[in-house]
């Protein structure tokens, strides 16, 4: 019997597992991003695509190939995935994170969901065509980064910058995080399609004043002033900010779920809507969080200068007043560095592409129902919109009703549900070739 795409997804997922590609966020202890590109470097040219290596600095190695489509004119989709995972305590796990482990129909290893499922369905997918020649409509751009997980300056943004033209014609992209199921009830799941992201920016505070004794009277302490700034931004709630992308989620999950929303009322809104809430709670306003401070060299001397780290994540068109409202609350006095930058990004839900989403998935599950949602971190996308590609995350996966998948996120027993995978390379390859 011919080999297809859902026979191959488990085992290439697993292959891809087994390769250590910890990002720890220090290039000098981050590994296997390397070693992973070349294992899918070798799965797609045992299926006949050319493919280019680059690397951003040793070892970091990103992957780009172009499968040619039939109708050349049309603007390529790029279908993205990184190869780096977040660190693994393997003493608190279950089982050894990066062995591939197959049980009680998952499987289990860092990066099982974010993203190596992915990466390994964009692999499964590509080999089934090779294997029955197979063209897609258009042209399929396939790109496999690494450092997603620490800022992306040695895996996309440096494609963007560094190879912009790998990209050229590029109009759509589908990634990480999206497509997955949320179960309502045995006759309706609701996929949640990834159309917007907050922005992030880290802002470092510096409050200067006069140095000292410290057993003197002393009117212009640097701790001080930098301690009240901090604790008023901390204890700072935001005002409330509906997106389109919020307000559709929110209008659509309340139909589905056949319940009373108010888009207007935002939190009212999300309160009534069980589990799904904490997905979603802070996508309805801008945050500011204390995460750093630094000050002093000893006990009995007061410095001269304090600094803070913010930790800030705004929403689409909403940096600049977000800033001039921190700036309210800081005040004056207090010098403000902006030390990352990405930002927000928000595309319609709407087109041939999202139509194309909603009937891949219905083929596979007569009870699904896509719904657009704003994700409060960050991904690739981020530089890919920059070159003005309206990105997506739709990594399709049908999960069981009780899982609780967002805790699986960067968590301790991150796993995938084997027949989730192969359903999600099934949504796939219908969506590839209807796209
Ligand atoms: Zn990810």
């Amino acid at each position: 019997m011919e080999t297809t795409a859902a026979d191959e997804v488990v085992g290439i997922c697993r292959d891809l597992l087994r390769i250590d590609t910890t990002n720890t966020g220090d290039p000098r202890t981050t590994v296997g991003e390397r070693a992973a590109a070349e294992y899918v470097a070798g799965k797609l040219g045992e299926a006949g695509v050319d493919v280019e290596l680059f690397e951003s600095a040793p070892k970091r190695a990103n992957l780009v190939a172009r499968i040619p489509g039939a109708d050349r004119s049309r603007g390529a989709l790029l279908v993205h995935g990184h190869l780096d995972v977040v660190p693994a305590d393997a003493s608190e796990w279950s089982v050894d994170p990066f062995s591939g482990e197959e049980k009680d129909g998952y499987l289990w290893g860092r990066g099982a969901i974010d993203m190596k499922d992915f990466d390994a369905m964009m692999l499964a997918v590509v080999r089934d065509w090779s294997r029955t020649g197979y063209v897609p409509p258009r042209d399929i751009v396939l790109c496999y980064t690494a450092d997603e997980e620490a800022g992306m300056e040695y895996g996309s943004q440096w494609l963007v910058n560094n190879h912009r033209d790998k990209f050229d014609g590029c109009t759509e992209a589908i990634g990480e995080v999206g497509g997955y199921s949320y179960t309502v009830n045995d006759d309706l799941r609701l996929y949640l399609v990834q159309t917007a992201e907050k922005g992030l920016d880290w802002l470092r505070l510096h409050a200067s004043g006069r140095p000292g004794h410290g057993s003197f009277i002393h009117d212009d302490n640097a701790v001080t002033a930098l301690s009240e700034a901090v604790a008023r931004v901390g204890r700072h709630r935001f005002p409330t900010v509906v997106t389109p992308t919020v307000r559709a989620f929110l209008e659509q999950v309340g139909d589905a779920l056949q319940i009373d929303i108010d888009p207007d009322n935002p939190e009212v809104a999300i309160a009534k809507l069980g589990p799904i809430a904490n997905l979603i709670g802070a996508t309805i306003r801008n945050t500011a969080n204390p995460t750093r401070l630094e000050a002093g060299y000893k006990d009995n001397v007061i410095p001269g200068r304090a600094s803070a780290t913010i930790d800030c994540r705004t929403l689409p068109g909403e940096a600049d007043r977000f800033l001039a409202e921190l700036r309210e609350l800081i005040g004056p006095d207090i010098e403000i560095d902006h030390v990352h930058q990405q930002p927000a990004v928000e595309t319609a839900f709407g087109g041939e592409l999202v139509d194309a989403m909603g009937a891949a998935l219905r083929a596979e599950d007569p009870g699904a129902r896509t719904v657009p949602y704003l994700m409060s971190g960050g991904t690739d996308a981020k530089a890919f919109s920059t070159l003005g590609i309206r990105c997506f995350g739709f990594a399709p996966l049908r999960l069981p009703a009780d899982l609780n998948f967002a805790s699986l996120f960067h968590g301790i027993d991150e796993r995938v549900p084997v027949e989730g995978l192969k359903f999600g390379v099934r949504v796939l390859d219908r969506l590839l070739r209807n796209s």
